[in-house]
């Protein structure tokens, strides 16, 4: 018995989805033009699908599991179970109109709006009270201004460079979006098993690059201050230097911190200070 999981087969999720099962452990080959591959180490079988069609398999159960933008996810509306978000493929769904338009949600009554997305921007213009038309293209949407289709768009951003090169700006923001870990609903036990030993993986992947190791010296009478600077997972390790009078101290900090702490770890008196990644981190 196999996990089945669906990635995207080309495309801006699929590398960093080929990269998460790297790193989880899982050896696969790159599979080529192949529609699926099966891992060596671990009972998983990988789909590469195009990323609009993951929901609607992993409801069908032809898939297990899937990893796929929670943009289509929410576009989609299939019976799937988000697992997981995956810290990649992050942007946002926006409304962009042209550059030089004063915009205000009001002023998009009775207008033309371009998207992919028609079913959540749908759900956002009624929210708002808004009756404007939705004209559903696949792609390119960035040019239907520009060419007289519509009067804005809503389509999805991560720099905006794209609609400044065609005249517009970024106006709202109506989603933002990362790639997730979705799963069938009915899996039977066996399969759920298998899902949740992935699952684990994956958290401990992202656990481990939130996190930095950090080992510094420090003299003896500084310790209990700088000790207090830093969490670690249970408490601090301590061990003494050569040098009496010394000690080294070792311990885990959140990425998000960092910065502050050395800084503060610095004034307390520490020296040496090393900062080094994690590779997996157990909890
Ligand atoms: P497919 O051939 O699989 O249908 P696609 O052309 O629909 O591919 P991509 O452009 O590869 O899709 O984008 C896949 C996903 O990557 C998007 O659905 C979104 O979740 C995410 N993404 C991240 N940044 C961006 C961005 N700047 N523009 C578009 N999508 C982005
Ligand atoms: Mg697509």
């Amino acid at each position: 018995m196999k996990l089945k999981i669906a990635i995207q087969k080309s495309g801006r999720l699929h590398e960093d989805s080929m990269r998460l099962l790297k790193e989880c452990g899982i050896d696969i080959s790159n599979g080529g033009n192949k529609l699926k591959t099966s891992a060596a180490n671990f009972p998983l079988e990988v789909y590469f699908l195009r990323d609009d069609d993951i929901p609607q398999y992993v409801e069908d159960a032809v898939a297990d599991a899937g990893i796929v933008g929670e943009n289509v996810v929410y576009e989609k509306k299939k019976e799937v179970e988000v697992l997981e978000q995956l810290g990649f493929g992050k942007c946002r769904l926006s409304i962009a109109v042209g550059r030089n338009e004063n915009y205000d949600i009001k002023g998009l009554n009775g207008k033309r709006i371009a998207t992919s997305y028609p079913v959540i921007l749908q759900e956002y213009l009624d929210k708002n009270n808004i009756n404007a038309e939705i004209h559903e293209i696949s792609g390119s949407v960035e040019i239907a201004p520009g060419i007289g289709l519509a009067e804005a768009i809503c389509d999805l951003v991560s720099s905006g460079s794209t609609l400044l090169t065609n005249g517009l700006k970024e106006a709202e923001t109506i989603l933002h979006s990362q790639a997730v870990l979705i799963q069938n609903k009915r899996l039977d036990t066996e399969k759920q098993q298998l899902l949740q030993r992935l699952l684990f993986r994956i958290r401990s992947v992202k656990q481990a690059k939130n996190n930095k190791y950090i080992l510094l010296n420090a003299p003896n009478e500084k310790l209990k201050e700088i000790i207090s600077l830093l969490p670690g997972m249970k408490s601090p390790t301590v061990l003494p230097l050569a040098e009496s009078g010394w000690s080294s101290v070792h311990s885990v900090i959140d990425e998000n911190d960092f910065w502050n702490i050395i800084e503060q770890l610095k004034t307390a008196g520490a020296q040496g200070i090393l900062v080094v990644p994690i590779e997996k981190m157990i909890l």
